[in-house]
């Protein structure tokens, strides 16, 4: 299969989501009360472009559960998923506090539920509270690095190594363990063969670390993962994991449930 942006959105299927927005909850708590007033939460829906390549992004989302990919395609129709954010983010922030077209496609990895602020009040909001431009700032040159240490795993590391990252990657963002997608879409989203993927996850598998069913992977040991990975994704942990921990800062004066609660 072609790995196009229509191929690879048709083909993840059921990804499930969890969680809530980290991002949100770290922020200051004035910044936090601005932000939500003006924001809506919205549904997620699996394959839904949210910004185009080459549009400029209309607004900046926060994914409470579920998560966003971004793709970079290429002139053949090609794409690749260069990025991914989940609860402990929000995407796309260069292009949209730019107000400049968007240089990959923001894509809707799975089902869920995310804080939609309108650009028109991120200008606003920003302008005007120069603590919520730095904290999404801060995050967007975290993004910046995971894209640097996406470049260079994609030209150093390993097949093998890079299939135990993807799924360590995309676990952490959808906080869950249980990853409703097959083979082929992460062949798809690595850019290489399947048959290259198909011979990573029987290797795992014989070493007990994943189990695959149709449509169903699962990671049944996440120490051992992360053993057969790269390691990329640990240089980014450590921000992450204390972003993580912010879940459990309770939250006040929110206009609707930050846990994808109805
Ligand atoms: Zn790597």
């Amino acid at each position: 299969m072609v790995p196009t942006l229509e191929n690879i959105c048709a083909i993840h299927t059921r990804l499930e989501p969890q969680g809530s927005n980290a991002l949100l909850a770290g922020l200051d708590r004035g910044d936090r009360s601005a932000l939500l007033a003006l924001a809506t939460r919205e549904n997620l829906s699996l394959g839904d472009v949210l910004c185009a390549t080459g549009r400029t992004p209309s607004a900046l989302w926060f994914p409470i559960s579920g998560c966003i990919a971004e793709y970079k395609e290429h002139p053949d129709g090609r794409a690749l998923r260069v990025a991914i954010t989940g609860r402990e983010g929000a995407s796309p922030i260069p292009s949209v506090l730019a107000e400049r077209p968007s240089a990959t496609s923001t894509v809707c990895f799975s089902h869920g539920v995310a804080v939609r602020l309108a650009r028109e009040h991120l200008t606003t909001l920003v302008a005007q509270r120069s603590s919520l431009l730095q904290s999404l700032l801060a995050l967007s040159a975290r993004q910046t690095v995971g894209a640097y240490q996406s470049a260079f795993c994609n030209a150093f590391h390993s097949v093998d190594q890079r299939v135990a990252r993807w799924m360590l990657e995309t676990a952490q963002s959808l906080g869950s363990t249980i990853l409703h997608t097959t083979q082929e879409a992460v062949a798809l989203d690595l850019g290489v063969q399947r048959s290259s993927i198909v011979a990573a996850f029987k290797g795992l598998k014989a070493e007990h670390l994943v189990r695959h069913t149709r449509g169903d992977l699962r990671i049944r040991n996440l120490d051992g993962l992360r053993k057969k990975s790269c390691g990329c994704e640990a240089h980014m942990s450590t921000e992450n994991d204390r972003l993580s921990a912010l879940k459990a800062v309770r939250l006040h004066h929110m206009p609707f449930a930050l846990d994808g609660t109805e």
